[in-house]
């Protein structure tokens, strides 16, 4: 099993909060790494929501999460901290005075801890249907990052959330032909969204099959790639075949706050109960971002850039007591090229 480097400080989740304490260990001259299970930096704003516009972070009238991401990532890189991608943590072992962070495949010594790991590591649901299993990734693609690969595709979204209608309304003039299919006729998405798709399915631009789930995916162009899938309606328990290049099921994600429950920190509902300083009750082992709980908490990503800050600058404390906790401030800072006070 590799092992790494030891560093000062550990993040578990590379979403928003977790890229942001590596920025922050970066300012603090501390060395760092993050773990995280997804193969992509982001987290939620990366797996749920990379096309959405964000109007509530600061200095930002409006961002798209994406943007908002490689943005995060750029300030982070300044100094040159790695991040490992998927990677599940599994484990944390403690002893020599330090732990070492155990994923699937490697181990990850560190001196301190920050677990930003949001809600847990998270998958997308799969479509349940065994006649999809084997498409997945040939066609069937449960995580949208570029619109654009469906250019010219004619595209089935199964789902009647927001990712489906957001993908939905994304994909408009880049597919030949969008396809929503949803089991009900009740949808659990923004309703201006809706009436943007319900809109174009009126203009025939788009189509739109409630009370209708998978049945049947048909390849009639060889075992390669699909042409045509079959819905079933769930009422008439009739079929109908639909022509598909691709399908993108869009039934949510399924998450697991995983081995955190038994480090010994104090849980509520699979959240991590700090205090103002962002301590879990286990010395050397702090928490930030949506999977901390206190009186007031607010999931939100500013809370996160906040909680993040103080749990780095307390982190850097009790590694190295002899460093104030205070950072100071950075528009004085020698490490960016200015003058100290
Ligand atoms: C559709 C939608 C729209 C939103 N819009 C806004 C908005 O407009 N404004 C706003 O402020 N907030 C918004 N939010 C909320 C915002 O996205 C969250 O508050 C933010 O993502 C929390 O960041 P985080 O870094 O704490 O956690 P997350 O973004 O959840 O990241 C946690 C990371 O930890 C990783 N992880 C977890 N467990 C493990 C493990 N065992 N091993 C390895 N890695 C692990 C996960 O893979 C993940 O990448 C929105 C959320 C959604 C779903």
């Amino acid at each position: 099993m590799p092992v790494h480097d030891i560093k000062d400080i550990t993040i578990i989740g590379a979403g928003p909060t977790g890229v942001f304490a590596q920025f922050y260990a970066g300012m603090r001259s501390a060395s760092s790494q993050i773990v995280d299970a997804l193969p992509e930096l982001g987290g939620q704003l990366t797996a749920l929501y990379p096309e959405k516009y964000i109007f509530d972070v600061a200095g930002f009238p409006k961002v798209l999460a994406k943007d908002l991401v490689r943005a995060l990532g750029e300030q982070a890189a300044q100094f040159g901290q790695p991040i490992h991608l998927s990677q599940r943590v599994v484990g944390l072992e403690e002893g020599d005075g330090h732990f070492v962070l155990v994923t699937e495949t490697d181990r990850f010594p560190t001196r301190a801890l920050v677990v930003a790991a949001g809600i847990g590591a998270f998958s997308p649901r799969r479509l349940p249907q065994a006649c999809a299993e084997p498409w997945y990734g040939r066609g069937i693609y449960d995580v949208v990052t570029d619109p654009e690969v469906f250019r010219g595709k004619r595209v089935v979204i199964i789902g009647g959330g927001d990712s489906a209608f957001d993908w939905g309304v994304q994909l408009l003039d880049r597919a030949t032909r969008v396809t929503i299919v949803h089991r009900s006729d009740r949808f659990r998405a923004h309703a201006a969204t809706v009436q943007q798709y319900q809109a174009a399915v009126g203009a025939g631009r788009a189509e739109l099959y409630t009370f209708h789930e998978l049945f049947d995916i048909k390849c009639e162009s060889g075992p390669e790639r699909f042409t045509h899938i079959e819905l079933r309606d769930v009422k008439a328990k009739s079929t109908r075949v639909v022509d598909a290049d691709v399908v993108l099921p869009m039934l949510g994600f399924v998450s697991d706050i995983g081995p955190l429950g038994s480090w010994g920190l104090n849980l509520e509902k699979d959240e991590i109960v700090v205090n103002s300083m962002m301590e879990t009750g286990r010395p050397g082992v702090y928490a930030a971002g949506d999977v901390t709980t206190y009186p007031g908490k607010l999931k939100l990503i500013a809370t996160g850039f906040s909680e993040a800050a103080i749990a780095v600058n307390q982190a850097v404390h009790w590694i190295y007591p002899e460093r104030k906790v205070t950072p100071g401030h950075s528009s004085n800072m020698k490490l960016f090229g200015q003058s100290e006070d």
